[in-house]
């Protein structure tokens, strides 16, 4: 394990209130500017998710300013006062309240609690964690959540909605590596092609997943990765299977849910909560571990692009307009 020198200074993507703008800028800064934690991380990668698109558009999710966001980074270990991690170590660190509450991955250097980091799996390296990322975390938790609920390869087709996006694009990749006959939804039926290339098998539209008109439609899907909420949760919810399960992850298309208890107690449908940011970390390590092996890099290498933090402030308004593919790796050196 090689410990790189500790710099004076760090480099960040700050998002500052200016007035009542507020707006992102790169700064130099030192390190008496990083907030509270046991240990310090030289980071080499972070990512762009839907949130970090809210983050550095001011839209929302932070409470104060200036802040780094970035809710996703990987690294080296250069000093830990809680003597958990060697210098040198590769970590990995996602969720936890990271550039929302408190100074997130969008720089050279962060500083977290010993007890929010995950070692890097072994044979795998920061862009691949970053690869993964949020995202991928999350899909990893919904398809052990379906698997835990009892959902079999051989029970049937698994929707994924919001497909082409990060989430739904490694659910898809996850799901087929175990096995799942999966059937993607999309607004977007140009990308039909990549979502084949991941291992749906079907594609649907949007609109093809109903909203809800009776309280249980025909059943169909035997397990769902919901990442859109609203109108199409709700349709996948009354199409489940008897005893299928609806794993909910984002709000892409809706926050509400407008339905019945009808398929929980005449289908016994399950709806499972998933929340990569409170993650305990038992179920985090076993999903890193598990992500490690069902997603290599050669995997991803189709679903990522890596751009340089220069570049996220014009990439955030595009992920909040679903117009990026996939996932996006952010160099921050
Ligand atoms: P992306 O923007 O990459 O993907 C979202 C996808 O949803 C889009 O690509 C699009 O897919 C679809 N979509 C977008 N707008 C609409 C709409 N109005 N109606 C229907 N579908 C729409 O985001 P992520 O994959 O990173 O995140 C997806 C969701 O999951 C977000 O809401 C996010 O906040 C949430 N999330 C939750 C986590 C958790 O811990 N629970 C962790 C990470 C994310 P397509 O073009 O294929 O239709």
């Amino acid at each position: 394990m090689t410990t790189p020198p500790t710099p004076d200074t760090y480099r960040a993507l700050r998002v500052i209130q200016d007035g009542d703008e507020k707006r992102a800028e790169l700064q130099t800064l030192p390190l008496s500017e990083l907030p509270e934690g046991e240990v310090l991380i030289a980071v080499s990668h972070s990512s762009l998710n839907y949130k970090d698109g809210l983050a550095v558009t001011g839209k929302g999710i932070l409470r104060q300013w200036p802040m780094t966001p970035g809710i996703d980074l990987a690294g080296t270990v250069l000093d830990d006062a809680s003597g958990t991690y060697a210098p040198g170590t590769a970590v990995i660190l996602t969720g936890w309240g990271i550039g929302e509450r408190q100074d997130g991955g969008y720089a050279t250097l962060a500083r977290a609690r010993a007890e929010w980091l995950v070692r890097q799996p072994a044979g795998t390296d920061a862009a691949w964690a970053m690869s993964v990322g949020t995202a991928g975390f999350t899909a990893m938790l919904a398809v052990m959540a379906l698997e835990d609920a009892g959902v079999r390869p051989g029970h049937g087709e698994v929707l994924v909605t919001g497909a082409a996006g990060g989430v739904g694009s490694t659910a898809i990749a996850l799901l087929s590596a175990a096995g799942f006959t999966v059937t993607a939804s999309t607004g977007r039926p140009e990308e039909e092609a990549y979502l084949r290339e991941l291992g749906a098998s079907g594609i649907i539209g949007r609109e093809e997943v109903p909203a809800l008109k009776r309280p249980l439609e025909k059943e169909r899907w035997a397990g769902v990765v919901d990442t859109v909420g609203g109108e199409t949760l709700a349709g996948a919810y009354a199409s489940t299977r008897t005893h299928g399960a609806l794993a909910v992850c984002g709000i892409a298309g809706g926050t509400g849910l407008n339905t019945t208890v009808f398929p929980m107690i005449l289908r016994g449908v399950s709806l499972l909560g998933i929340d990569s940011v409170t993650c305990p970390r038992p179920r985090r390590e076993a999903a890193w571990q598990r992500l490690a092996r069902d997603l290599p890099a050669s995997r991803l290498a189709d679903v990522t692009q890596t751009r340089g933090l220069s570049e996220v402030p014009a990439l955030a308004p595009q992920i909040l307009a679903g117009q990026v593919r996939g996932r996006t790796v952010i160099d921050v050196n």
